[in-house]
């Protein structure tokens, strides 16, 4: 699993980095950054998952 964001989309609501901080964290305008450029660890899946459902703009890219 691969875990982007859509800079375009993003509102810096930081839902993503209270659902999964081992994976989101925020540049300094506050939208959202990927901490993990490479794959996903799979324990860290659901979160990831969780994030995505939670993003209010759908700026969460999850590929499988
Ligand atoms: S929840 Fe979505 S819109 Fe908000 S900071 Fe995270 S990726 Fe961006």
């Amino acid at each position: 699993m691969k875990v982007s964001v859509d800079a375009g989309s993003c509102h810096g609501h930081q839902m993503c980095a209270i659902a999964a901080p081992e994976i989101f964290g925020s540049d300094e305008l506050g939208n959202a950054v990927v901490l993990i450029t490479g794959d996903i660890p799979t324990e860290l899946e659901a979160k990831a998952r969780r994030a995505e459902g939670n993003c209010p703009e759908r700026a969460i890219i999850v590929n499988e």
